[in-house]
C-alpha cells in the first residue's frame, strides 16, 4: 500500500521546504520505506528549461531527460533514489494535458473547468507512476495564498478525502521568526498560514517551524492550539550547520515517530540507523584541511544556479576531509587585462555550465591560466567547450577557433549539433528548432580510453552521465587536436561525440560534456569531483 505526504509551505518562501522534504525521504528510508519524491509547481511554464537559472535557480536533468526543479535535485542526494520525468509537473504541463484532450475531443462535449478537470489532471500525476513505494512525498511548490497554487491545493484536499487517513498526511512547513527587538518568537505568521490552509480545506496533521532555534514547549502548544495539531506535531525545525545534518535534527524532534504514529505503522525507531548522515555531518564540521576553488561562471549573483555543484564540490570535500571554500566569480571580469592574475591563490578552477557569449572569453582566460600555471581544471559542459577553444587557439595555433553558439565563425571547433544516437533511434535538430526541451537531454553512455586520467578516475571503461546541451566539440578538430596534445578520453559509444577531454602533461585539466555533479551524493562523492579536489590539496601542498 502506497501512503502520500503532502508538503506545503506557508508564511514565506525560501524556507527549504525541498531539503525539508528530501531528509523526511530519507528519514521513511532510513525506517526501512521505499520512498519517491514528487515536485508539483504552480507555474505556467511546462517546464523550468527555458527560465533563466538567474530566476528560477538550476535546471535539474533526470536521466531520463527532463529538465525540472532543482528540489528533485535535494531529494537524489537525500535518498539516492534517481528522480523520473513523472516526479515533476507544473501547472504548464498540466494545462497542456487538458487542453490538448480537449482539442482531441476526450471530455465528450463536457464543458472544461479547473474543477474537475484540471484537478483531476494533477491527481493523476500524483497516483501515477509509482512501483510499489511504499511513500510518495508530494512537495507543492509556492507559499499557501498564493493564486496560482489554489488548484493544487483543491488536489491534494480532495486526495486526502478520498485516500483517507491512513493513507494520507499533510505537512505543513512554516517560519516562526524571532524579533530580536521584542526578544519573542513569533507564532502568529504560523497561525495565519495555517489558516489559510484551513480556508482551503486542509487541516495540516504536522507543522514544521522552521526558525533559528528551538521552539520552546510554550510556543509549540501554543501553536498546537491555535492550529489545531497534537503539540508532539509541532516539530521545531531549526537551523542546522549542515544540511545533511536535517535527517538527525528532525528525528531528534521525533518527526518521523509521529508520523508512524499518524499512519498506524509499527514505529521501529529503536532501529533506526542515521549513522550514515551523522559520519557525513562529522566530516563536513571537523574537515582536516581547506581548498580554495574558484569557479568561473556567469550567474554567480544566484547561487541556486549552481545548487548541484557547489554540493558536488562539497562532496569532493568530504571524501577528502577538507572544506572546499568556493570562490564564485563572474567570468567577465577576466576580459580585462591581469584580471585573471586573481586566481593565483586558488588551488583549482572550475568552468560550470552555460550558456550565451557574455564572458566566453572571460572563461577562456580563465582556462588558458589554469592551463600555464598548472592549476587543476575541471570544465563542465560549456566549461568543456571554451576549454577545447583554448587549447586550439593556443596549442593547435586554430587562429579563430570559436563556437558557432557566438555566430559564424572561421574555424568552428565548438558547433551545433544537428544529429545524436539514443539507443537504436536517432534524435535530430535544425537550427530554428523551439528552445524548450530540445537540447541533448538526459543519461548517455561514454566509453573511456584505457590510458586515460579518467578511466582511472572512473574504474570502470563504460560509463553513463546526464547531459544537457545543444553544442558539440567538432569530432573533425580531433586530428589536429591530438597532434597538440589534447587527448579525447571519453566518446560516446558510436565514436562521433567528444565527451571527455584530457590534458597529459597537466596535473589535472579534465573537461566533461556532460553534468557529473547531478549524480554526487554525499554518501557517494562523484568519482571526478573527488579527484579534482584532491588534485587541489595536492596543489595546495605545493604551493
Ligand atoms: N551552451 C552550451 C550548449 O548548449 C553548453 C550548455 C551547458 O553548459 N549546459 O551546448
Amino acid at each position: 500500500m502506497t501512503r502520500f505526504i503532502f508538503i506545503t509551505g506557508g508564511v514565506v518562501s525560501s524556507l527549504g521546504k525541498g531539503l525539508a522534504s528530501a531528509a523526511l525521504g530519507a528519514l521513511l528510508q532510513a525506517r526501512g520505506y521505499r520512498v519517491r519524491l514528487r515536485k508539483l509547481d504552480p507555474y505556467l511554464n511546462v517546464d523550468p528549461g527555458t527560465m533563466s537559472p538567474t530566476q528560477h535557480g538550476e535546471v535539474y536533468v533526470t536521466d531520463d531527460g527532463a529538465e525540472t526543479d532543482l528540489d528533485l535535485g535535494h531529494y537524489e542526494r537525500f535518498t539516492g533514489v534517481a528522480a523520473r520525468r513523472t516526479d515533476n509537473v507544473t501547472t504548464g504541463r498540466i494545462y497542456t494535458g487538458v487542453i490538448e484532450k480537449e482539442r482531441r475531443g476526450d471530455y465528450l462535449g463536457a464543458t472544461v473547468q479547473v474543477i474537475p478537470h484540471v484537478t483531476d489532471a494533477i491527481k493523476e500525476f500524483a497516483l501515477g507512476n509509482i512501483e510499489g513505494e511504499d511513500f510518495v512525498l508530494c512537495e507543492i511548490g509556492g507559499t499557501v495564498g498564493d493564486i496560482e497554487s489554489l488548484p493544487f491545493l483543491e488536489a491534494i484536499r480532495q486526495l486526502g478525502n478520498e485516500l483517507g487517513r491512513e493513507r494520507a498526511m499533510f505537512v505543513h512547513l512554516t517560519l516562526v521568526p524571532y524579533l530580536k527587538s521584542a526578544g519573542e518568537l513569533k507564532t502568529k505568521p504560523t497561525q495565519h498560514s495555517v489558516k489559510e490552509l484551513q480556508s482551503v480545506g486542509i487541516q495540516p496533521d504536522m507543522i514544521l517551524c522552521r526558525c533559528e532555534q528551538d521552539i520552546p514547549a510554550s510556543e509549540r502548544r501554543k501553536i498546537a492550539l491555535f492550529c489545531n495539531v497534537p503539540v508532539d506535531n509541532v516539530i521545531s525545525a531549526p537551523d542546522v550547520s549542515t544540511i545533511y545534518e536535517v535527517p538527525n535534527c528532525y528525528h531528534a524532534r521525533g518527526m518521523d515517530r509521529q508520523m508512524a504514529g499518524h499512519f498506524g505503522i509499527e514505529n521501529t525507531a529503536g532501529e533506526l540507523d542515521l549513522s550514515r548522515w551523522s559520519h557525513i555531518t562529522d566530516r563536513v564540521r571537523n574537515p582536516e584541511g581547506e581548498v580554495t576553488i574558484a569557479v568561473v561562471g556567469k550567474y554567480t549573483n544566484l547561487l541556486d544556479s549552481y545548487k548541484s555543484l557547489s554540493e558536488a564540490l562539497a562532496h569532493g570535500g568530504i571524501a577528502n576531509n577538507v572544506r572546499v571554500s568556493m570562490n564564485w566569480i563572474d567570468s567577465e571580469i577576466f576580459e580585462s587585462e591581469d584580471a585573471v592574475h586573481q586566481l593565483s591563490d586558488v588551488e583549482g578552477i572550475l568552468v560550470p555550465g552555460g550558456f550565451g557569449e557574455r564572458g566566453a572569453e572571460g572563461k577562456i582566460a580563465a582556462v588558458q591560466f589554469a592551463r600555464e600555471h598548472n592549476v587543476p581544471y575541471f570544465g563542465i559542459c560549456f566549461g568543456m567547450q571554451m576549454a577545447v577553444i583554448e587549447l586550439a587557439r593556443s596549442l593547435a595555433r586554430i587562429k579563430g577557433a570559436g563556437s558557432t553558439e557566438f555566430g559564424n565563425c572561421a574555424e568552428p571547433i565548438v558547433g551545433l549539433m544537428t544529429e545524436w544516437s539514443r539507443g537504436s533511434d536517432v534524435e535530430r535538430r535544425g537550427n530554428g528548432d523551439n528552445l524548450g526541451g530540445t537540447m541533448r537531454l538526459g543519461a548517455y553512455d561514454c566509453a573511456l580510453a584505457d590510458d586515460s586520467l579518467v578511466r582511472e578516475i572512473y574504474g570502470e571503461a563504460n560509463i553513463s552521465e546526464r547531459h544537457r546541451h545543444r553544442y558539440e566539440v567538432n569530432i573533425n578538430y580531433r586530428d589536429k587536436l591530438e597532434a597538440a596534445g589534447v587527448k579525447f578520453s571519453g566518446l560516446s559509444p558510436d565514436g562521433v561525440l567528444p565527451e571527455i577531454i584530457e590534458l597529459p602533461h597537466h596535473p589535472w585539466f579534465v573537461g566533461v560534456q556532460f553534468h557529473p555533479e547531478l549524480k554526487s551524493k554525499p554518501f557517494d562523492p562523484h568519482p571526478l569531483f573527488s579527484s579534482f579536489i584532491r588534485a587541489a590539496i595536492d596543489r595546495s601542498r605545493l604551493v
